[in-house]
C-alpha cells in the first residue's frame, strides 16, 4: 500500500481505461481511517455524506481487522440507513459489502446478509 503520489501516478497511466481509477485531473480524497489520499473513485458511493462519498477507502473497509475503528469513525457522524429486509435502522458501517475487488453500501444490513457470495478476507 503506498500513499497517493500524485506524479508517479500521471506518469504511469495506470488509470487509463480503468472503471476504478480517474483521470488525474480530478479531486483525491483523504480516507478517515487510513489518512491517505486516494482518488475519489476508490470510495463507496453513499448518500448522507457532503461529497456523496464513505469516508473510508476501499483498502481499510476490506480489512476485518479495522472494522471497529471505521465504527468509530462513522458513528459519530450520525449517517444511518434503513435495511431493506428487516427495516432497522443502522449506521451506514452496518452496510458495507464487497463486490469483487471494490466495496459498496449494500441494501441489507450486515445481520441480514448471512449468505454472502465470495468470501472475505
Ligand atoms: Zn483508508
Ligand atoms: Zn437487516
Amino acid at each position: 500500500m503506498t500513499a497517493f503520489n500524485a506524479t508517479k501516478y500521471n506518469k504511469s497511466f495506470i488509470w487509463v481505461g480503468n472503471d476504478y481509477l480517474v483521470n488525474p485531473e480530478t479531486a483525491a480524497k483523504r480516507c478517515a481511517c487510513c489518512k491517505k489520499l486516494w482518488y475519489s473513485q476508490e470510495y463507496a458511493e453513499a448518500g448522507g455524506f457532503d461529497d456523496h462519498k464513505y469516508p473510508v477507502c476501499n483498502r481499510c473497509s476490506r480489512k476485518k481487522k479495522n472494522a471497529e475503528k471505521i465504527a468509530k469513525i462513522i458513528e459519530p457522524l450520525g449517517v444511518t440507513k434503513e435495511c431493506k429486509k428487516c427495516g432497522g435502522t443502522q449506521p451506514i458501517h452496518n452496510f458495507i459489502s464487497r463486490l469483487s475487488d471494490w466495496i459498496v453500501i449494500n441494501i441489507y444490513c450486515d445481520n441480514c446478509r448471512t449468505m454472502p457470495k465470495r468470501k472475505y478476507d
